[in-house]
């Protein structure tokens, strides 16, 4: 059985002595909520709706934190944040992006192809992250 975002966030905060804060919670459960990836001051509106006073700082913390935990990932081209879809945790991310109907369809590897590792080892570049985000349209949309 699969384990749920928070389960394995809880999970997670434990293992490596995080504190699993209500901020942390409420920034994780509105991004794994939303359907599409969600932009930083929709996640504001959003806590806005369940704490009189959310904190901006507060939750640009929140989100640091998550996405340096991989939980969830940046999606540049959209300045929009999604829940990580894969069932372990992983640096590198990959997306197809549907131009028509916005949809973000996550597809992990957790190895970057060997025509580009080629490059990187010919550049002597040490990568940490990448994100590979193909523009494109879904099978619904064409
Ligand atoms: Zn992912
Ligand atoms: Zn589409």
């Amino acid at each position: 059985m699969t384990k749920s975002i928070e389960q394995k966030a809880v999970e997670f905060c434990e293992k490596h002595k995080h504190r699993y804060t209500k901020p942390r919670e409420r920034v994780l459960k509105i991004i794994a909520s939303s359907e599409k990836p969600i932009k930083a001051y929709e996640i504001l509106k959003k806590l806005g709706e369940q704490t009189n006073n959310p904190k901006p700082p507060t939750a640009y913390r929140a989100i640091e934190f998550w996405m340096k935990s991989n939980f969830i990932h940046r999606i540049e081209s959209l300045n929009a944040y999604s829940i990580c879809v894969a069932n372990h945790l992983h640096e590198g991310s990959q997306f197809m992006i549907c131009n028509d109907c916005g949809k973000v369809i996550e597809s992990h590897i957790c190895q970057l192809p060997s025509s580009i590792k080629k490059i990187l080892a010919k550049s002597k570049f040490k990568s940490i992250k990448w994100n590979i985000e193909i523009n494109g349209v879904c099978k619904e949309c064409y």
